[in-house]
């Protein structure tokens, strides 16, 4: 059996034999930076990333181009004994998981970052390679968090806006100012809804076009929201004055937290419908059929709970925070 690919996960998730740290709110030298959401952002001297994260992160964090390293998907980049390789995750527009073998032996590694595995209209196809050593995300990572299909959440959120619309109310769709807002606004542009973004939301939507994501121009908001339009607008503005001064608003929530019963009184909306960019429990089973692997270490939400249900399926797995190993080297 070959020698695993090290990782150690004392100050976030890092990997020894390349210098390179994962995704860490920490700055270091070397970062890898799978997608331009804060919890994933530091200012690293060089920063490993794709293309279209690149360019988001210039404009959402004014990155400057001498610590920026972007690779483009899928093409192999040799680092020393290392051969690694960016691929496309699915979670928001240009979110990238990093795959990494060594050469000599062909041994490897797959780090997913956040992903999706159902496709959206605005994030890249995730492409699954198979690895050695699976580190993954387990947000979603119970099963009663199981999604409705993409078409039933579109249905849901369009029935939401027609009805607001029919009876001349405003429809406020809240959503993340960077992915789910973008996702948001191109389910209504399919459907021949115009929208108004707020301008947080505006500012990602140019980025991610300049990017290269193929969405409209953003109607930037001012004071006024025009007849049969959408608002766009981030989840923290709810409570401000500006938002509460709109006349006849009515509220949807966007998040996969939607199934939860209490959902509309928590986040104090009128509705709420799991559109997530995340993937649910099955989709994070799914990926660790395609990317096969002999073992799997869990990350982010239901780390301990997925690893045990993984343990149940005859998978080695174990939780990257699992207080006994704070440091290891994997077991074969
Ligand atoms: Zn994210």
């Amino acid at each position: 059996m070959r020698e695993p690919i090290q990782l150690e996960t004392d100050n976030g998730l890092y990997l020894p034999g390349l210098e390179l740290f994962l995704d860490v709110r920490t700055p270091w030298e070397n970062g890898f930076i799978s997608h331009a959401h804060a919890d994933h952002f530091a200012r690293h001297e060089n920063i490993l990333c794709s293309e279209p994260t690149a360019r988001i992160l210039k404009a959402r964090y004014n990155v400057a181009d001498e610590r920026l390293n972007p690779r483009p998907f899928h093409e192999p980049l040799d680092v020393g004994p290392y051969r690694l390789q960016l691929l496309p995750a699915g979670h928001i527009y240009g979110s990238s998981m990093l795959h990494v073998t060594r050469k000599s032996d062909g041994e490897s590694l797959l780090y997913t970052g956040d992903f999706k595995v159902q496709p959206s209209l605005t994030a890249e196809e995730p492409v699954f390679r198979q690895a050695d050593t699976l580190v993954m995300e387990t947000t979603f990572g119970a099963p009663q968090w199981t999604f409705p299909g993409r078409n039933e959440i579109t249905g849901m959120i369009l029935n939401f806006v027609n009805e607001c619309l029919e009876e001349e109310f405003t429809p406020a769709l809240l959503a993340y100012s960077l992915g789910k807002a973008q996702e948001a606004h191109a389910i209504l542009t399919s459907a021949g809804i115009p929208t108004v973004s707020h301008p947080s939301v505006a500012k990602m939507t140019t980025a991610c076009r300049h990017a290269g994501c193929p969405l409209s121009a953003p109607l930037i908001f001012e004071d006024t929201i025009p007849p049969n339009h959408v608002f766009i607008c981030p989840p923290n503005i709810v409570r401000s004055e500006q938002f509460r001064s709109i006349p006849n608003l009515r509220t949807a929530m966007l998040s996969g937290w939607a199934l939860n019963k209490n959902a509309t009184y928590r986040f104090g909306v009128d509705a709420a419908f799991p559109l997530s960019d995340h993937a649910d429990f099955p989709g994070l089973l799914e990926a660790v059929r395609r990317v096969n692997p002999r073992r799997v270490i869990t990350v982010h939400g239901y780390t301990r709970e997925f690893a045990a249900e993984l343990r149940r399926r005859n998978y080695e797995a174990w939780s990257a925070a699992g207080g006994d190993q704070m440091e290891f080297d994997l077991p074969r």
